[in-house]
């Protein structure tokens, strides 16, 4: 990567966020990110709702959802995979989803979660269609969205399906939506799938959760405090000053170094010395001008 930006102290973030990427054990994170779900199927028809229902559940620790992903995709599998099990979805599969619960999600929501997609697949014939190229990613999305309430059903939503399915317009930064348009969107790299090709990766919106969120904020790529979808589009258009084509390729790396628990945004010898990021980061910055730290002997008592 040749690296051209005019604002100097972006370049050496930009510097940094390669030598992350570079040094991130892809192998290693694989094995406790939900991508790892849709990366078992190689029809797009199945790629496509396995991205859906994993991101969907994707927050939260990565031990607490995964179980239960694994028993909902073992349903899936033991009906020809996520598109025939949606294409086929009824009451007799109501029983084997009621028990499945994730913090505030139910039983209840994940059958209407199934119902919804599939009258998306019987009336449109793929979820790819109802996220439409569109002037901006947020575009796209308040249209997949809008599609997908539309195929709800009438009646009320209860708080752990509407969780499932959030809106920029409600000022949530959808994270999970973003990252599943990152995994649909962006090319296959052994990571992400690359089969959304009707859609530029150069639009996409960074997924930020509170890992990503604080960490962005440390390096400064935003001086937004809270996780909305304003903090998202202020990253993701100083990540695209770095990068205009591919603006989010630096996630996977940046969120894992989160997942890790090992960040934990105070100056920890043993984290922050050999951490990639350490020159462009304000904690670290603040331990070297003499502000206080802590200990790596004592860090993990
Ligand atoms: S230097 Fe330390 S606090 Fe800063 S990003 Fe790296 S691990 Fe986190």
């Amino acid at each position: 990567v040749t690296w051209r930006c005019p604002d100097r102290r972006l370049e050496q973030v930009g510097l940094r966020l390669e030598r992350l990427l570079a040094t991130t054990d892809r192998r290693a994170c694989l094995d406790v990110d939900p991508v790892q779900f849709p990366r078992r199927y190689t029809d797009p028809h199945d790629i496509e709702i396995a991205a859906v229902v994993a991101s969907s559940l994707a927050y939260g620790r990565v031990a607490a959802f995964r179980p239960v992903l694994e028993r909902w995709f073992a349903l899936m599998d033991a009906t020809g995979g996520p598109r025939a099990y949606v294409e086929r979805f009824g009451p007799q599969d109501h029983a084997a989803l009621a028990p499945l619960v994730y913090r505030w999600n139910r039983g209840a929501d994940f059958v209407r979660w199934m119902a919804t997609l599939q009258r998306v697949i019987q009336r449109r014939g793929s979820l790819a269609v109802v996220f439409p190229t569109a002037p901006t990613m947020g575009e796209t999305l308040r249209c997949g969205i809008a599609a997908l309430r539309d195929s709800a059903g009438a009646e009320p939503m209860s708080r752990g399906f509407r969780y499932l399915i959030p809106s920029p317009d409600d000022g949530s930064a959808c994270k999970r939506w973003n990252l599943a348009l990152r995994w649909l969107v962006r090319p296959e790299d052994g990571v992400d799938l690359g089969i959304w090709n009707h859609l530029a990766a150069s639009r996409l919106i960074m997924p930020v959760d509170t890992h990503v969120g604080r960490i962005a904020r440390m390096i400064g790529l935003t001086r937004r405090a809270d996780d909305s979808w304003k903090t998202a589009e202020e990253i993701t258009a100083n990540l695209r000053r770095l990068d205009p084509e591919d603006p989010i390729r630096f996630d996977f790396a940046l969120s894992h170094l989160g997942i890790s628990g090992d960040c934990r945004s105070v100056y920890l010898s043993g984290v922050c010395e050999p951490c990639a990021l350490r020159d462009v980061c304000v904690v670290a910055g603040n331990h070297a001008s003499g502000a206080s730290s802590i200990d790596s002997s004592t860090e993990r008592q």
